[in-house]
């Protein structure tokens, strides 16, 4: 006897909808995708219960013909691919002709649709995947689906949901990665007759707003910066967030071809713009838009899927990484932007400004620490490799350049003055500026580090006598793998026995810091991120180094040094934060003061 039996559709369809419609918040998203490839002006959500008793989606969209009601119900019934060959240019959101059979096995549904041009619409009633009425009806254009009492017939998967705050909390997201791809589609969502989200039709900025400007992590236009990008291969456009709003739970949105996806490969490209701008732990918001051919996308991907395969990721990274350092960059060499206390956006001139901030005097001032006592003489020679002449390098210190200094609104007579315990303290045109001296050091000597490390040009001063470095059997290989770097900043070392080296050159920046601690701390570092690639592995060097060598948080400035610092921090692409992430300048605007002095 033959044992093989096709399964009736009702099951096929209750299995299929097991991987399809997992949850409400996977119904509400089938549901509403079919409204915007329905060419909806307006779309609103209601559910209740998060979902679990009824969700129902409205819309102005196409509507159906009666037969095609009926037909949407049935399995692999699309009307928006015809042939494989279409799969591979798919534009749609949906094509598998899935979602609906799925949900109706499942839930029972009831819907009513009608096409502009129809007098009367139709109103179709199916509940586990049986036909209970179809029949005509009076209805808006457009279509209303609501499915109640999902998983009623399959209450293992009920009792498989989460609490209704969670499956709550799923719907709001997944509501939320719809909308901020259609700002030109008005949304609604009420959850439990309150409303939740009123979105009118506008610009994608104002949608990002509107979604999260109430949120707790109020999200404000003025803080993203627009990035976009136009190559062969993708477009890449959105908005990115300025260092300063980073925070522990940042929306961090990856959009492609107008659906949501995960990418923690961009995400990386993303992460590698921001390098050295943000504080430990912080993440900067991103909205960032792909537009690619769909076949450099794998089309085939589940329905539920969020993670997307793209055919060249490899090529997209730097594009994409290069395209928010962009913005960044345009918007972090314009440090006038924060002392004006408003919310600008990029200034027009920004290219004249960046070259105004790149000070001409940086380039003098290799291994240069004007904070580094010079080693008592008998103990030091100057290194032929390189010359610096102190009165060169003194003289920017002489005559501050205020156009070096951070834009043009700083009052003419800046005079900063320090404050206990190692702040600079100026006036600027509006309010008070406080930078941390010692980390504002750190980051000037870091950036002048790793410019030497790039360059291979060091500032080293000969030790007259060498000093000894004794290093453990561990310890040894990693400073092996370090000398080319180490040479590269300034260090000479002489390996003299098994575990022994002779350190016969400073890097000029350490002045008459103890060379032997500086690099015990460097290989410590190194030995911390074994797997570090060569680039972060010079970044620990040079963030060690610049520790070792800046001045202490004690030290009291005298007014050449306080400008000078000032001069060289605000010269840098990026001096908010040290590169370990720690504040360097604070502003008080007017309006913070006068909050302080409203009491
Ligand atoms: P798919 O979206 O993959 O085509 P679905 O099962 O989600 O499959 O929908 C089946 C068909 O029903 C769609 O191809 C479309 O023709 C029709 N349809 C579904 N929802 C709507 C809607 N809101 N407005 C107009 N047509 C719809
Ligand atoms: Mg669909």
């Amino acid at each position: 006897m033959d044992v093989i039996r096709l399964l009736p559709d009702s099951v096929a369809n209750q299995i299929a909808a097991g991987e399809v419609i997992q949850r409400p918040a996977s119904c509400l998203k089938e549901l509403v995708e079919n409204s915007l490839d329905a060419g909806a002006h307006t779309i609103r959500v209601l559910v209740r219960d998060a979902g679990k008793t009824l969700i129902q989606v409205t819309d102005d969209g196409s509507g159906m013909s009666a037969t095609d009601a009926r037909m949407a119900f049935e399995r692999h019934a699309t009307s928006k691919i015809r042939s494989a060959q279409d799969l591979f240019s798919l534009r749609s959101m949906g094509f598998r002709g899935e979602a609906l059979p799925s949900i109706c096995a499942v839930a029972q549904v009831k819907m009513t649709t009608r096409r502009a041009d129809d007098e009367m619409g139709t109103l179709l009633e199916i509940a586990g995947s049986q036909v209970q009425r179809q029949e005509p009806c009076q209805c808006a254009t457009g279509t209303s689906i609501q499915v109640q009492n999902l998983f009623f017939n399959v209450p293992a998967r009920r009792r498989f949901l989460k609490s209704d705050q969670t499956e709550l909390k799923n719907l709001i997201t997944t509501f939320q990665h719809i909308v901020l791809v259609y700002p030109q589609v008005s949304f609604t969502f009420a959850a439990d007759d309150e409303i939740v989200y009123d979105l009118p039709a506008g610009t994608h900025k104002q949608r990002i707003e509107n979604v999260f400007g109430k949120s707790k992590s109020k999200l404000y236009t003025s803080q993203l910066l627009e990035i976009e990008q136009q190559t062969e291969l993708v477009n890449i456009r959105g908005f990115v967030g300025k260092p300063e709003v980073a925070s522990k739970q940042a929306q961090q949105l990856f959009f492609v071809n107008g659906r949501y996806m995960r990418h923690p490969y961009f995400h990386k490209a993303v992460m590698q713009a921001y390098a050295g701008m943000l504080p430990a732990e912080q993440l900067p918001p991103y909205f960032i838009y792909f537009d690619i051919a769909p076949e450099q996308i794998d089309v085939n991907v589940h329905p539920t899927k969020t993670e997307i395969k793209f055919a060249d990721e490899q090529s997209i990274f730097p594009i994409l990484a290069a395209t928010v350092r962009a913005a960044l960059g345009k918007f972090n060499v314009v440090p006038s932007i924060d002392f004006l206390g408003g919310d600008i956006e990029i200034p027009v001139s920004d290219e004249r400004m960046r070259a105004n901030a790149k000070a001409p005097e940086l380039h003098l001032t290799a291994g240069y620490n004007p904070f580094a006592q010079q080693r008592e003489s008998h103990h030091v020679v100057q290194n032929e490799r390189v010359t610096p002449h102190w009165q060169e390098l003194y003289e920017p210190l002489k005559q501050p350049q205020q156009a070096e200094l951070p834009h043009e609104q700083m009052t003419e007579a800046l005079r900063p003055q320090t404050v206990a315990g190692g702040y600079i303290c100026c006036a600027t045109e509006n309010g008070l500026m406080l930078v941390h001296a010692r980390r504002a050091h750190v980051t000037i000597l870091y950036n002048q580090l790793i410019d030497q490390l790039h360059s291979h040009r060091s500032a080293s001063q000969q030790l007259l006598f060498a000093e000894q470095l004794t290093v453990s059997a561990d310890e040894q290989p990693v400073l092996e793998a370090l000398l080319p770097d180490l040479r590269s900043i300034g260090f000479e070392l002489e390996r003299t026995s098994a575990n022994g080296y002779d350190i016969t050159a400073l890097p000029s920046v350490l002045g008459n810091h103890n060379a032997e601690t500086a690099l015990r701390a460097i290989i410590a570092r190194v030995a911390d991120g074994q797997n570090d690639v060569h680039e972060q592995m010079q970044q620990r060097i040079a963030l060690t180094l610049a520790q070792s060598a800046a001045i202490p948080q004690s030290k009291s400035l005298n007014e050449t040094e306080m400008s000078d610092i000032l001069s060289r921090l605000f010269a840098l692409p990026s001096h908010r934060i040290t590169p370990d992430g720690k504040t360097v300048v604070i502003l008080l605007t007017a309006e913070d003061i006068a909050r302080r002095f409203s009491v």
